[in-house]
Order: structure tokens, then C-alpha cells, then sequence
């Protein structure tokens, strides 16, 4: 291929309030940002294809927020009785409340079994049948003949650290491949030149140095957004930067709306309680001791969807059947099991119960709330992992050089709301089909064209406008601001007054964002710095998030309004797509088509149906 015209050369330093900002640049023809699932396997697929591939990450790779996946990865291997591609496609789709793309769907689903063959050839351990076949259990919304039940075991697991062993395996297998890791690198934007991204600038957090990435292709990779709450079962480090810098780079996000609680986090700490608890019969009380999930959904009970246990928990709590003083939680049954089904199949949730909640599980229940869990919304991408523009005449049209896979990508196969297990599949299917696209499309080693001559300007800018914030209010406030602000004005149950005001409480909170202080004005390993640019990422967000919510009038998935308490078709099966200007601290919405077909003839478009559980 011809190397492409020279246009501009950038200059290897910017000089901004007087300081200079000397850079190491760097030519890729892959970069991925992200080491968790998704991102580890999007650049072993990339090196696999010969492409130089370059991974950056601002923890080590085994401590992105994949390593906590305690339960499982769906697939219709169908180990432990029959199943089918089709159903598990029905299941999500019906999950997603029919907002999912039934396209991206459809490939999820049937790539599944071969993605979860594949990690085991690359030495998953995955937990065993006596025949040694990969063990499966059941988890919520998962069930068999096009969801007529009774229930699938689907959940392919490790024991209940699936994720921890997923990860590992992914990293070694991509270090196989040279990959090239920066570790504890911070990615701060994405450089754009007319509309398409050519590459990424970061900040080594050890030593200060500032680093520019040129590539034929970023994938971002970094995670959702759980911080912009106050209780997550998410790790710290899930601050949605890669969301922030498709914002930044005035691009749409999609779905925002739409925040997972899952059922079981330990009450006052958030830690999270697999769902596979309940899928090996863990089960729900009341301050009655009644097992109330047999009440509001009859057939799956508690196996049922994340939202509707999260709803119907907060309906119990609400109407003063929560256990405790506060009468503000339930409990969770585990101590009816064979201890060692417990022992073998649960023994991290079992220490957790027991560090977080003082809780023995072979003797006592344990207090569980919903928490925040999971982001449905992220950038919108096709089935590819190819990042949308959100261009009104042309919905389908791509952002040149970027795509986004696991987390922070909306593919959707999530829809408005995510079934157990689906996670970690959407990651190592879409991190695939993201290299796959990308070796489709670019060559090893092609020339780059120059970098434009402001590339990385801008990004230097905000970085020396934190390091030298002078204002009156510290990071920490703003961000608990923010958080409580989530939790309260944006969560299980949602009305247009509470949404309201939920908005004006955000867009003070950014508005203010202009007064905030940072003491440490340092570079290296400055913490008081990146937690600034994180909650500079996580306000914008909570700001699409909170607004987006407040518009769609209808209920769906997790989104669920008590001034509107029906799926509204019509009017609302679409996509939010949400802009922010951050000069202004504004908020546009738009929309977007749901995809109402799918990928091949093998299976036909799922029709809505309405919601019985
Ligand atoms: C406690 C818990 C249990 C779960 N259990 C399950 C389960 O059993 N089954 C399931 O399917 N799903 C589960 N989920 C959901 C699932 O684990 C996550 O959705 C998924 O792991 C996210 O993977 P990811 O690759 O998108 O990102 P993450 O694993 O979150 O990784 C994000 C990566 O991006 C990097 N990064 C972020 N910002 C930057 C930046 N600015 N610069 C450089 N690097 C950056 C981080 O360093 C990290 O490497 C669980 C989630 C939680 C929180």
C-alpha cells in the first residue's frame, strides 16, 4: 500500500502556562486501551494477525475489573442437558427488554460455544463435570425452548472466580503473541483529525513522561463507569475514561440510561454476591422470612432477570418488609446447601460473606442490597466493534480508526439490561471480532501518515489546567457530590421530579467542577492528579446518564419510571445517543434506530413481546 500524503508534522513538545510538555511518540498499528477481557483479547487477536499491536493500561492487566467476574461465561455448549444458540439469543434479547441489536445478538450467541473452546485451548481451568466436560450452572434469565423454561445450565465457571482465571489466561496467551504492554500508563485523549481517530496520548504515570500514540486503529476497551455512584460492586478504577474521551472528542455515547443494580451486593459495602448463589439454589427473604421473588415472578423466581429481583427487592424494602433496624435490606439463603457444593463451587463468595458481612454462609443468611453493577450504555459500535458517529442522515456510519468492545462499548447486545454471564462473552467474542476486523482492513507495518500539528495539544492543555487547579473545592467533594447525587436521584426507581432534579443536582456539580483543587502539582505517580481527571471523566458521564433518563418516558429494562410504567414501542424503541460539550457543560440528546433484524437467515427478527416474568 502507497504511503499516504504527508500532511503535517507535530512538533515533539507543546508549551502550555509557560511549562513545556516535551513527548515520546510512538507508530502502532493497533493500539488497544484496556487490559481487562475485552481489551487483552482484541490485542492478541491483533498481534495474532502480525500487527503491531500495543496495549495500554492504567493498572496491570490482572487487575482490571474482569479479574472480580466470579460467576461465569454464557455459552450454549450444552454440557449438562440440551441447549441451543437460539435460545440463548432469545433469552438476551428478551433481557435486554428489546432494545438489544438483534444482529450483534445473533453473533454473540453463535460465536459463543467457539469463544469458550477457544479459552479453554488457551488453558482456562474451567470447573468440571465428572465426565470433564466444562461444568455449567444456571444463572437468571437464562432458560430453555425460547424462554418457556425451566431454567439452562449455560453459566460456563471457574469455580466463582471465573473472571481472575479468564484474565490470566488471556494476558499470558498475548504476551505470546508480543503484545506490547505500557503498564500503568493513563490514557487522557483520543487525536482526532477530520472526524476520524488516529491515535491516543498518555501519561506514564511512574515517571511523569507524556506519550503519544500514532495507529491505524485504537480499540478502546476501558471499562464502564460504576464510580459515578456511590455504591458499586466495580473496582475503583471503573471510571468510563474511554467513554469521557469519545465525549471529549465530540462524539455520542449510547444507552446511557440504562445502569445495571444487581440484587445481591454485601449490604454497606457493596461487594458483590455471584448470582450463581442463587443458580446453585441460593434464595430470597423478607423481614417475614418470606421467599417473596415466588410473588412477583412465578416461573423464574429468584432466577429471575437482575432487574426485575432488583426491583421487587426495592419494592419489599420500600414497603417495610427490609430486614435490620433500617429495615433497608433482605437476605440471602445459602445455608441450606451442602457445604460442599459451597466449599467447591462458592468458596470466594463464602470468604466474602464472612470478611464483609462477619456471615458464616453454612449457618447464616446474608444482608444483601442492590448495588451498581453494570453500564448497558457505552460507545455505540456495530458488530465488528466499529465505533459510531451518530450521524443522524446515516446511522450506520463509522468513526474512522476507532472501535470499542466489552464495557465500554454499546454493540447492543445488552440492550437495556444485561442477563448474568453475558459479560464475559460480549468480551472475548467482540475483543475477536474487533482484531479480526481491524487484520481485515489494515496491513502489518503500513506507513503512517503524519500527525496533524495540534495533535495532543489540547490534551496537554486540560492535563496542566488540573495539575495547576487552584480553586476552593477538592476533587473529593465534587466527586462524593456526584456520586451521592447518582444513588439517590438516579437509580432503581426513577420519576420525571426525581430525574429532575437529579439533572439540575449533576449540572451544578459540573458547573462547579470549575472551582476545584488539586494540591499535588507534581507528575509522578501524582494520585491527587488522575483521581481529578477521572472524576473529570466520570461528571460528564453521570451528566448523559442522568439526562438521558430523564427523557425516555417509558420503562424498560433497568430504566424503570414510576410516572411511566410501561414499555412504550412506539415512541421509545430506540437508542439515546447523548453529546457533551465540555466548554459549556451541556448535554444533547438524539436517537438512533434499534437494529429490527439480524445477521443471517438462520434465526428470524424476535418480535416484541409484552413483559411477563
Ligand atoms: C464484581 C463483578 C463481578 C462480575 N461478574 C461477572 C460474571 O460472573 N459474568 C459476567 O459475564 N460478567 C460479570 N461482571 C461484569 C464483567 O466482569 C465486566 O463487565 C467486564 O469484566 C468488563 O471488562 P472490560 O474488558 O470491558 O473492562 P475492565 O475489566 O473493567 O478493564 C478496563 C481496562 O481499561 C483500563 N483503563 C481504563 N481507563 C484507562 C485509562 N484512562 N488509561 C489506560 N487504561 C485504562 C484499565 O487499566 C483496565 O485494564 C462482573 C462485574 C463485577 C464488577
Amino acid at each position: 500500500m502507497a504511503a499516504p500524503e504527508i500532511t503535517a508534522t507535530a512538533p515533539k513538545s507543546f508549551t502550555v502556562g509557560g511549562r513545556a510538555y516535551p513527548i515520546t511518540d510512538h507508530s502502532f498499528d493497533v493500539v488497544v486501551v484496556g487490559a481487562g477481557g475485552s481489551g487483552l483479547r482484541a490485542a492478541l487477536g491483533a498481534s495474532q494477525s502480525g500487527l503491531k499491536t500495543a496495549c495500554i493500561t492504567k493498572v496491570f492487566p490482572t487487575r482490571s475489573h474482569t479479574v472480580a467476574a466470579q460467576g461465569g461465561i454464557a455459552a450454549s455448549l450444552g454440557n449438562m442437558g440440551p441447549d441451543n444458540w437460539r435460545w440463548h439469543m432469545y433469552d438476551t434479547v428478551k433481557g435486554a427488554d428489546w432494545l438489544g441489536d438483534q444482529d450483534a445478538i445473533e453473533y454473540m450467541c453463535r460465536n459463543a460455544p467457539v469463544a469458550v473452546y477457544e479459552l479453554e485451548h488457551f488453558g482456562m481451568p474451567f470447573s468440571r463435570t465428572e465426565e470433564g466436560k466444562i461444568y455449567q450452572r444456571p444463572f437468571g434469565g437464562h432458560m430453555m425452548n425460547f424462554g418457556d423454561g425451566p431454567p439452562v445450565q449455560r453459566t460456563c465457571a471457574v469455580a466463582d472466580r471465573t473472571g481472575h482465571a479468564m484474565l490470566h489466561t488471556l494476558y499470558g496467551q498475548s504476551l505470546r503473541y508480543s503484545t506490547e504492554f505500557f503498564v500503568e500508563y493513563f490514557a487522557l485523549d483520543l487525536i482526532m483529525e477530520d472526524g476520524a481517530c488516529r491515535g491516543v496520548m498518555a501519561l506514564s504515570l511512574e515517571d511523569g513522561s507524556l506519550h503519544r500514540f500514532r495507529a491505524h486503529r485504537v480499540i478502546l476497551a476501558t471499562g464502564g463507569y460504576g464510580r459515578a455512584y456511590f455504591s458499586a460492586t466495580s473496582a475503583h478504577t471503573c471510571t468510563g475514561d474511554g467513554n469521557a474521551m469519545v465525549l471529549r472528542a465530540g462524539l455520542p455515547l449510547q444507552d446511557m440510561e440504562f445502569v445495571q443494580f444487581h440484587p445481591t451486593g454485601i449490604y454497606g459495602v457493596g461487594v458483590l454476591i455471584t448470582e450463581g448463589a442463587r443458580g446453585e439454589g441460593g434464595y430470597l427473604t423478607n423481614s417475614a422470612g418470606e421467599r417473596f421473588m415466588e410473588r412477583y415472578a412465578p416461573s423464574a423466581k429468584d432466577l429471575a432477570s437482575r432487574d426485575v429481583v432488583s426491583r421487587s427487592m426495592t419494592i419489599e424494602i420500600r414497603e417495610g418488609r427490609g430486614i435490620g433496624p433500617e429495615k433497608d435490606h433482605i437476605h440471602l439463603h445459602l445455608e441450606h446447601l451442602d457445604p460442599k457444593i459451597l466449599e467447591e463451587r462458592l468458596p470466594g463468595i463464602s470468604e466474602s460473606a464472612k470478611i464483609f458481612a462477619n456471615v458464616d454462609v453454612t449457618r447464616d443468611p446474608i444482608p444483601i442490597v442492590p448495588t451498581v453493577h453494570y453500564n448497558m450504555g457505552g460507545v455505540p459500535t456495530n458488530y465488528h466493534g466499529q465505533a459510531l458517529a451518530g450521524d443522524p442522515s446515516d446511522p450506520e456510519k463509522v468513526v474512522p480508526g476507532l472501535y470499542a468492545v466489552g464495557e465500554a462499548a454499546c454493540v447492543s447486545v445488552h440492550g437495556a439490561n444485561r442477563l448474568g454471564s453475558n459479560s464475559l462473552i460480549d468480551l472475548v467474542v467482540f475483543g475477536r471480532a474487533a482484531a479480526l476486523k481491524c487484520a481485515e482492513e489494515i496491513e502489518p507495518n503500513m506507513s503512517h501518515a503524519e500527525l496533524p500539528k495540534d495533535a495532543g495539544e489540547a490534551s496537554i492543555a486540560r492535563l496542566d489546567h488540573y495539575r495547576y487547579a487552584k480553586g476552593g473545592t477538592p476533587t473529593a467533594q465534587l466527586r462524593n457530590r456526584m456520586q451521592r447525587t447518582m444513588q439517590n436521584n438516579c437509580a432503581v426507581f426513577r420519576t420525571g421530579e426525581v430525574l429532575a432534579e437529579g439533572k439540575k443536582l449533576i449540572a451544578d456539580v459540573w458547573q462547579a467542577t470549575a472551582d476545584i483543587h488539586v494540591s499535588d502539582r507534581s507528575l509522578i505517580w501524582n494520585s491527587d492528579l488522575v483521581e481529578t481527571l477521572e472524576y473529570d471523566n466520570l461528571i460528564a458521564q453521570a451528566a448523559v446518564t442522568v439526562e438521558g433518563a430523564l427523557a425516555r418516558q417509558e420503562s424498560r429494562g433497568a430504566h424503570a419510571r414510576e410516572d411511566f410504567a410501561e414499555r412504550d414501542d412506539k415512541d421509545w424503541m430506540k437508542h439515546t445517543l447523548a453529546w457533551a460539550d465540555d466548554a459549556k457543560r451541556e448535554v444533547t440528546l438524539g436517537y438512533r434506530p434499534v437494529h429490527d433484524f439480524t445477521m443471517s437467515n438462520d434465526i428470524a427478527y424476535i418480535k416484541p413481546k409484552a413483559r411477563v416474568y
